[in-house]
């Protein structure tokens, strides 16, 4: 199209002559450009900027004469107007977009350039808050996770190092064990070939030597009857038959037993039980073997102090037996751990004393089979206080 123009006179002819000139060149210059766009192509759109406006061309080639081209321009205005039911449709009622912030936007591509499809949320407030929701969910999970990992690790670790203490102990015990067997064994043996070969012919030494024979054998017999009582109690094969029992006759019977061995070793030993006896549900040989090891504990850690009290009483709705020592008592923090399978707060080396580690967690395991306990008290003045409590039979 060629814009019309008023001209007139001759030097306006000579214009319009040139204008026109101009005019087609133009003409003939953008046909060329619009030949070169379109290329070999037989249709498509074209959109071009004119006058900060956009122009859009649909195209198509005739396929009889390629040099002949329809093409239509699309009125933007219109296309607007038809797609906005569109869009209201699938549009929230009443919806307000901020414009400028959508969720996701694109461009529609090349045939109508600068428009947009944009996509626009509803409410962006609760997207943050689910997102919030998510991270906190997110970290939550991730604490508990290093927090089960850290408590896994710890119980590892706890777990090994009780394993290796187990071992250490257990190796301690089997040395320990040896050492005790042998001690008793060796003066059984000395004492009982002096006397079979007839070198001693004084009768109180033949008599004290048969005692110590006497006391040795005991001592064996106690930590033979500790180990093999352990293992039957750790494979849970160890039974107490629970009868009436008169804890006074038994306290007496066992302290009687003891009294000649403490008295040869200079012991003052007391032994207190009360007038009427005290009846308890027990089995005999296990409440015996109790008091056994408490008195020979008390014995063996004596040291210099050689006093040994033992008392019977009845206490409320108990029966208790007390084993009191002047001697080294128990170190600071050990109280407990005394109780604990083949702990030993004097060992072998430091000491010199032997043992199994073995006498109190019996004494403590058959306590409470009978539903009593025993524990351990400090003693003013120095010294150790075992007791033993016992429910008594009403
Ligand atoms: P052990 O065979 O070593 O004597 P026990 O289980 O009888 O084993 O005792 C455990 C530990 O408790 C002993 O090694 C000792 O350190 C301590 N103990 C037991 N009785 C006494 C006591 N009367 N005085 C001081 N310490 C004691």
């Amino acid at each position: 199209m060629i814009p019309q123009q008023q001209l007139s006179g001759g030097q306006n002819l000579a214009m319009k002559d040139e204008v026109q000139q101009q005019q087609f060149s133009k003409v003939a210059s953008s046909e060329a450009e619009f030949r070169q766009l379109i290329g070999d192509e037989n249709e498509g759109t074209l959109a071009r900027f004119v006058d900060n406006k956009l122009n859009v061309l649909i195209w198509s080639r005739s396929p009889r004469d390629r040099n002949l081209i329809f093409g239509a321009q699309v009125s933007l205005p219109q296309l607007i107007r038809e797609l906005a039911p569109l869009i209201d449709a699938i549009s929230r009622p009443g919806f307000q977009a901020h414009w400028k912030h959508p969720f996701v936007a694109t461009e529609i591509g090349e045939t109508l350039p600068h428009w947009e499809v944009a996509v626009y949320l509803l409410n962006p407030a609760k997207l943050k808050n689910s997102a919030r929701t998510v991270k906190l969910t997110l970290g939550l999970l991730i604490a508990v996770l290093i927090l089960a990992i850290s408590v896994g690790s710890w119980l590892i670790v706890t777990d090994l190092s009780q394993q290796l203490k187990l071992a250490r102990q257990k190796t301690d015990f089997v040395s320990n064990v040896s050492h005790e067997l042998k001690t008793p064994l060796t003066s059984i043996r000395m004492f009982s070939e002096l006397l079979a070969e007839g070198r001693v012919n004084d009768p109180t030494k033949q008599r004290s030597y048969l005692g110590i024979i006497t006391a040795e054998t005991a001592r064996l017999t106690r930590l033979i009857n500790n180990v093999l009582d352990f293992a039957r109690l750790e494979r849970g094969e160890k039974k107490y038959k629970l009868e009436q029992c008169d804890l006074r006759a038994l306290v007496k019977e066992t302290c009687e037993t003891f009294r000649p061995h403490f008295e040869a070793n200079e012991f003052k030993f007391e032994c207190q039980t009360p007038d009427h006896p005290v009846l308890v549900q027990g089995d005999r040989d296990g409440l015996a073997q109790v008091i056994v090891n408490l008195l020979s504990n008390a014995e063996k850690y004596s040291g210099n102090q050689k006093q040994i009290e033992l008392r019977l009483e009845k206490n409320d709705s108990k029966a208790e037996i007390t084993v009191l020592d002047r001697g080294m008592g128990v170190p600071k923090g050990c109280e407990e751990k005394i109780f604990e399978q083949f702990y030993r707060a004097h060992d072998s080396l430091s000491s010199g004393i032997q043992g199994s580690g073995l006498g109190l967690t019996l004494a403590r395991q058959i306590a409470r089979a009978h539903g009593g306990e025993v524990g351990y008290e400090g003693r003013e003045g120095g010294g150790s206080c075992f007791r033993l409590s016992l429910p008594l039979v009403m």
